[in-house]
């Protein structure tokens, strides 16, 4: 048992000399203890401290006359330059997926703290362009959504929100049409009358359309599900 123990710890430490830890911010070395950024990126990141707030937050304030939400939740103010965009930049280019898993759990934890009024009963990764899914062979949000799930105690539920087919007509407008129009192409999964409470989650919140997008036509088709939207970072004041 010791001599398996001080083998783990030879090996962790042999790991450690092969492959450093690297902030992914400033790039200096960190510790094996510390999680993607050192010290000093770590407090230089903006918790938005939401859990604590009483009255409505910045994110509530985004959706009000918008969209019908039970609660709403973001760990992170997002700023260019700041630690958390280095994070969330290596979670979504390089598919590190454990980032987002840790981001997840501590998304997961902040969210057991505020007490949602009513449990969870799945979390709903937010779609992304398919096009970019299909170029990155993955969805950002789904380790993200792994790490809430396992903090929260529930499932993830991929498929209430279902891709279906593009239509060709699309080639012809903009991006951001294109994008808005593809959310018509997604179909909301009938026969989802047991859940009561479900938890959207992205990563970066910025102006909410494409939320706001998902979820009134998620009311349309439960009137009486409650929404809740939850996510890493949120750019908005
Ligand atoms: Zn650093």
């Amino acid at each position: 048992m010791i001599q398996k123990l001080i083998f783990s710890a030879y090996l962790d430490a042999l790991k450690h000399v092969i492959y450093p830890n690297m902030c992914a911010h400033c790039q200096t070395e960190i510790g094996r203890y510390e999680s993607y950024l050192c010290h000093a990126c770590w407090e230089a990141t903006l918790p938005t401290y939401f859990e604590h707030y009483t009255e409505t937050t910045a994110l509530d304030q985004l959706f009000f006359g918008r969209t019908k939400l039970h609660s709403t939740y973001a760990l992170f103010h997002f700023e260019t330059e700041n630690p958390i965009q280095s994070l969330l930049h290596v979670l979504k280019y390089n598919h590190r997926e454990k980032v987002g898993y840790y981001l997840g759990q501590e998304l997961g934890k902040k969210l057991k703290l505020k007490g949602f009024t009513q449990p969870v009963d799945a979390i709903v990764p937010v779609p992304i362009h398919p096009k970019k899914e299909f170029q990155r062979g993955y969805n950002q949000c789904d380790s993200i959504c792994r790490g809430v799930a396992k903090a929260l105690k529930t499932r993830i539920d991929k498929t209430l929100l279902r891709k279906t087919h593009n239509s060709k007509s699309q080639t012809r407008k903009s991006k951001w049409e294109r994008w808005e129009n593809s959310l018509d192409n997604f179909s909301i999964m009938e026969n989802r009358m047991e859940y009561q409470h479900i938890l959207l989650v992205d990563d970066v919140i910025t102006t909410g359309a494409t939320l706001e997008s998902i979820i009134n036509k998620l009311n349309g088709h439960y009137p009486d599900l409650k929404i809740s939207v939850a996510s890493v970072a949120f750019a908005g004041k």
